[in-house]
């Protein structure tokens, strides 16, 4: 039974196509005949004066106004095939009748037409019917009309003067030619007056098509719009939502971190050190899983955005490098870097997302490979003022199969999952990896063979603002390490620094991290004490809290801005609502710095060493 439905249903698309198809020939028939039609009258050189009498002609316009109401009432009625043609039956026969009781036939005919029309849509057959019916019916009227005069022929012409003094006087040009009065009947009367209601038609019958059409059209495009509003409002709701989230598990993973921290600096017991350790590498997963998250629906909300700055190519590597080493030396993998030594030193352009890029793909080689060795290769080429660099980073471990290859960009994709199961993943770090290279102008490019490495490489043109070769990187990474080694080894008793912040763990965290430091650490648990404090004490350096209950930290910025309680200090941002392009926001505002929530120590010094006054910081020898 399903079969021959099936059958009934594609015999009945067939006839749709095959209707549309004659309709649509017919249209076409329509318009030619139209040309042809104004060509005979031009051909008669009365063609302006004719179509000029007939517009003003007596009936046209009521005929018009008829044809019109018809017409719409037709479609609006959408007859059905035996009605339209009981409908049609109708109107010959009045028309008849009222042609015996003179009345301008145009009336009638045009009145029958869109019924007529109404057919036209349901059937090829009807369209067939329609032409011999009209033809038929124009050729009664005027035959009828003239030779028992009951039509008058002013009626049949639409013009002044009788049909039959045209003739007799030869107006027509043809009419020297042809002096056969009744075939020139036939050429310039019956055949151009059929022709004319035929194209009037089907001129009428386009209009209605181009205004339902474009009546349609408003409605589906207000559907979209609405659709499309509807879509908007829950990705601002999925996007408020993920930014309350990314907050409040930052807020405890900083918590975990931060005294995680202190038990590595304290305890010596290895025991205890080795499960500090474990707790630290899976806080610092669950964090890059939620920064991937938050990244990647930043992405498809299409709020991400190229910030380009001025950068250095060597602290970019530098960062990479002791990211990347450590997790390396973790797996025994070798770490190989080759950086060409001669290329420019620093560039204009989207270090951050580079950098992300490229911490996806190295990340990415580590877990992916067993043994052997990740190969980081940066090199260059110069065209005109820029600098094409080629990032290449090439593992020696599981490779990707060749069919697999195509879908790795795809959003929480993931393969050989029975052999990766151990290994922790999202499936998004290459579809984020892809978006901020097209953000970028590049793309990705993957070359892998199964169970013997991949290499995963792209090519990015920067701006180069110092043409200073890097030089010899390794030599560099060296000097980089003891540099931050030196860091933790200051103390700074004299300086004050204020933490404003909800959360009391937090506040104990951020003083625990400075303890070596003597620092004097104030703690605040709210904005309004942090104003208070302010207006009796002053401090060297301030961090606030961006989300806190009744006054939150932007606010309270806003407040010790306006109320100038301390000019010149530094006031930094602590926020674990760490979604890419924050920082950019934070410092729009105002704030001379972001740190981003769980904090990490190496980035917390940092950081206070940039903003604390030198004299304050003593360095240990
Ligand atoms: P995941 O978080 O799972 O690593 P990615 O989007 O970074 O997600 O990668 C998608 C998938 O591509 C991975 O699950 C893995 O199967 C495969 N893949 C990515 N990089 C490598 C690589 N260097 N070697 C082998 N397979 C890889």
């Amino acid at each position: 039974m399903g079969n021959s439905d099936k059958n009934s249903d594609d015999i009945s698309v067939y006839i749709k196509d095959q209707e549309y198809i004659a309709n649509r020939y017919v249209m076409k028939c329509l318009n030619v005949t139209m040309i042809l039609y104004t060509i005979i009258y031009l051909l008669n050189g009365l063609g302006i004066f004719i179509v000029d009498k007939m517009l003003m002609g007596r009936g046209f316009f009521p005929s018009v106004v008829i044809y019109l109401v018809v017409l719409i009432f037709s479609k609006k009625a959408s007859l059905s095939k035996t009605t339209t043609k009981y409908v049609i039956l109708f109107g010959v026969v009045v028309m008849f009748t009222l042609m015996g009781a003179s009345i301008t036939y145009h009336v009638v005919l045009m009145s029958i037409l869109p019924f007529l029309y109404a057919m036209l849509y349901s059937s090829k057959k009807a369209m067939r019917f329609v032409y011999i019916l009209t033809v038929i019916s124009t050729i009664i009227v005027v035959y009828a009309g003239y030779y028992s005069g009951l039509c008058d022929a002013n009626m049949l012409l639409l013009t002044t003067g009788s049909m039959h003094e045209y003739v007799a006087n030869g107006q027509f040009i043809v009419t020297a030619v042809n002096s056969n009065p009744a075939v020139n009947l036939m050429l310039f009367f019956v055949v151009p007056r059929c022709l004319i209601y035929i194209a009037f038609s089907a001129v009428c019958n386009s209009i209605i098509k181009i205004v339902s059409g474009s009546l349609e059209k408003a409605k589906l495009t207000a559907q979209l719009e609405e659709a499309k509003e509807e879509a908007d409002k829950a990705n601002r709701a999925k996007s408020r939502f993920l930014a309350k989230m990314s907050h409040e598990i930052r807020t405890p993973v900083n918590a975990v971190l931060g005294m995680n921290e202190m038990i590595l600096d304290e305890s010596k017991d290895e025991n205890i050190r080795g499960y500090a350790k474990d707790i630290k590498s899976s806080s610092l997963a669950l964090l890059s899983i939620i920064n991937d998250i938050l990244d990647s629906s930043k992405i498809e909300s299409g709020k991400m955005e190229i910030v380009c700055v001025n950068y250095s190519m060597g602290s970019l590597l530098n960062d990479i490098y002791n990211m990347i080493n450590i997790r390396a030396k973790e797996k025994e993998l070798e770490f190989i870097y080759d950086v060409d030594a001669n290329m420019p030193s620093e560039y204009f352009g989207d270090d951050k997302r580079i950098r992300q890029v490229l911490l996806n793909l190295l990340t990415n080689a580590v877990k992916y490979t067993n043994k052997g060795s990740v190969t980081l290769k940066v090199s260059y080429r110069m065209q005109e003022n820029n600098a094409i660099i080629r990032y290449s980073v090439k593992d020696t471990g599981i490779g990707i199969r060749k069919e697999d290859i195509g879908k790795i960009y795809g959003a929480f994709e993931r393969f050989d999952i029975a052999r990766n199961r151990n290994v922790e993943g999202t499936g998004l770090g290459m579809n984020i990896a892809q978006q901020f290279l097209k953000l970028m102008g590049s793309e990705l490019q993957i070359e892998s063979e199964y169970e013997k490495g991949s290499e995963f490489s792209f090519e990015i043109e920067q701006q180069v603002v110092s043409m200073e070769p890097l030089g010899d990187f390794r030599a560099k990474l060296s000097k980089a390490k003891e540099e931050s080694k030196t860091y933790k080894e200051y103390t700074a008793p004299q300086a004050k620094v204020l933490v404003v912040d909800d959360n009391k763990v937090n506040c104990k965290v951020f003083s625990s991290l400075l303890k070596k430091t003597q620092m004097q650490i104030t703690e605040l648990q709210s904005g309004k004490e942090c104003l208070e404090l302010l207006r009796q004490q002053s401090f060297d350096l301030i961090f606030l809290d961006h989300m806190m209950p009744e006054m939150d930290g932007i606010e309270t910025f806003h407040a010790i801005q306006d109320d100038k309680l301390c000019e010149n200090v530094p006031i930094i941002m602590l926020t674990a609502n760490a979604i890419v392009g924050d920082r950019e926001k934070y410092i729009s505002i105002g704030f001379t710095d972001f740190l981003s929530k769980p904090i990490m120590p190496a980035d917390l010094h940092k950081m206070i060493l940039h903003y604390l006054p030198e004299e304050l910081v003593n360095w240990a020898d």
